[in-house]
């Protein structure tokens, strides 16, 4: 009997965009496929830090899997992150194969958060996996400042790592968190180098994430909290800086730096104003999913995932179920009276 051509159209048929209860669509998957670093930033992690147990973590293949899943959902950016994600063993294998995702046009854009720690060693491999631009934090440009902050990191080598970065043609963007008392005072000269390099630069508020100092986290990140509106009054008295419209959906804001052409972000977490046009989820690397970085309501993808190997319609249930519970918004709070982190997590975690 002739096949129902309906049935070879409900076949090709993708499944429906993941869609949340205020009317968000989710086209953003941040995946931190580590917890681990080789660096300990002050605003980050504590010295000593507990890492997960190997046996809760997602293998790369299983992590591609997940990916995806979300691609067919309607995902069209996706960045690693974690952790440091190039301290992972063999994570080309999950960028080559994501890559794969870019070049056939499922996947509009795969990006990577890094320390820069190991980017001279992987800068050119990434350029040829389709990765087109990288994000690179960089507090400061001063070496001993650099150490203080990172406490294991080598300036150096993440320098020569964005040099390489730049030469493999891949667009850097710098992520500088603005610390009160600790870097305030090379804001202005970190827009300047990165002007002179054509390089985006973003500040970024400390947001109160898991324990850091052995106090519950409150009382070093009052010390460092600097709005960033106190920044930008800052920047203003020696740049021009004119409002762009550019959004990424995310908590930045951006306006472009007439003297030097390139863009300048703010990321204001504590503000309300980023959720209404939330398009994001970020799944840990033991296959947790979380709908919003500020709470800490989640989802277990691990046992759909694991429970079915050849079958991928549990998984893809589970994750429809989570974007339901999508909240509206965040909770953070820093203040002087609230000594425990808003979220107990570490942002290493979630990724950042
Ligand atoms: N290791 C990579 C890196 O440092 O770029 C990727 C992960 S890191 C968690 C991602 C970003 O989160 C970095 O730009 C880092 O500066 C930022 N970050 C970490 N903890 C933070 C905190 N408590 N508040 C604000 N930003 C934070
Ligand atoms: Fe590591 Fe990035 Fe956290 Fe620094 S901010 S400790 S580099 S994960």
């Amino acid at each position: 009997m002739p096949r129902d051509p309906l049935l070879d159209t409900i076949a090709q048929t993708p499944p429906a965009t993941l869609v949340d209860p205020f009317q968000r669509t989710i086209r953003y998957l941040r995946v931190s496929v580590t917890d681990r670093c080789d660096f300990r930033c002050v605003y980050c992690m504590s010295e000593d830090m507990t890492f997960l147990p190997k046996a809760e973590i997602l293998t790369l293949e299983e992590l591609d899997r997940i990916c995806r899943v979300f691609v067919r959902l309607g995902v069209e950016k996706l960045r690693l992150t974690g952790g440091e994600p190039l301290v992972r063993r063999n994570i080309l294998w999950l960028v080559e194969s994501l890559g794969q995702q870019v070049q056939s046009g499922a996947l509009h854009d795969l990006t990577l958060t890094t320390n820069g720690s190991r980017l001279a060693i992987h800068a050119d491999a990434l350029a040829a996996c389709g990765v087109r631009r990288v994000n690179v934090s960089l507090d400061t440009l001063r070496p001993d400042r650099f150490k203080a902050i990172t406490r294991w990191g080598d300036y150096g080598k993440v320098m020569e790592g964005v040099r390489t970065a730049k030469a493999a043609g891949l667009a850097v963007k710098i992520n500088c968190v603005a610390l009160k008392g600790v870097n305030d005072d090379e804001f202005h000269d970190l827009v300047a180098w990165c002007g002179e390099q054509g390089f985006d630069l973003t500040f970024i508020e400390v947001m109160p994430l898991g324990d850091i100092d052995g106090d519950g986290g409150g009382q070093a990140r009052v010390d460092q909290f600097l709005p960033l509106s106190v920044v930008r009054a800052e920047l203003a008295k020696r740049w021009t800086l004119t409002e762009s419209d550019h959004r990424t959906g995310g908590p930045a804001r951006y306006v472009t730096v007439a003297e030097t052409g390139q863009r300048l972000g703010f990321i204001t977490p504590l503000t309300h104003n980023f959720c209404e046009s939330c398009n994001r989820v970020r799944l840990t690397c033991t296959g947790t999913l979380f709908m919003c970085l500020g709470q800490e309501d989640a989802a277990d993808l691990r046992t759909p995932l694991r429970r079915n190997p050849n079958d991928d319609g549990p998984l893809i249930d589970a994750i429809r179920e989570a974007i339901t519970r999508k909240p509206k918004g965040h909770d953070f709070v820093i203040s002087r009276r609230r000594r425990d982190p808003a979220v107990s997590r570490h942002m290493s975690v979630t990724g950042g």
